[in-house]
């Protein structure tokens, strides 16, 4: 079971839906090896980047696979676009393979975000601001109009 939410700029038309957890589709083996119905592991389908999927098969035997993969959220940290992402590990002989995910926007490498908070102003607007995983806490501004007020939506379960 997995969540998600969605983020709306007060100010435009930006919003985002965030996606996160383990959805019922990700049983362990499924992730890396067996097939959804179109023939494909979940890894395949969840990852666009071909060069990443192109790595991960290279890599992939029994000793690489982790249990480690879940859909994660990111933020480019230089024009502060969301973006979901599935996130995963394998351990290679020269250490972990962890994949590096790009803004769609300006390439910029996307940071995971571990935490995200809402704080509501006086006025009753509600300001984000949201933590690295390297601990590094930061406040959101729209990456569309420079706005910092937002709304989100209930959160919403899915499978
Ligand atoms: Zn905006
Ligand atoms: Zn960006």
């Amino acid at each position: 079971m997995g969540f998600g939410y969605t983020i709306r700029c007060k100010s435009c038309t930006y919003c985002f839906g965030a996606m996160l957890g383990t959805g019922m589709l990700y049983s362990s083996a499924m992730a890396y090896r067996e097939c959804d119905e179109d023939g494909q592991p979940i890894i395949c389908v969840s990852v666009k980047d071909k060069s990443i999927r192109k790595k991960v098969s290279d890599i992939l035997d029994d000793n690489t696979c982790t249990e480690e993969y879940y859909e994660d959220l990111y933020i480019c940290p230089k024009c502060m676009r969301f973006a979901n992402g599935f996130y995963f590990k394998l351990n290679t002989s020269s250490g972990e393979y962890i994949p590096e995910y790009r803004c769609e926007e300006c390439e910029t490498v996307l940071k995971r975000i571990k935490e995200v908070n809402s704080e509501k102003d006086n006025d009753g607007d509600r300001h984000l601001s949201f933590k690295y995983r390297n601990g590094r806490k930061v406040r959101w501004k729209c990456p569309e109009c420079g706005c910092d007020k937002m709304t989100t939506d209930t959160m919403i379960m899915w499978d």
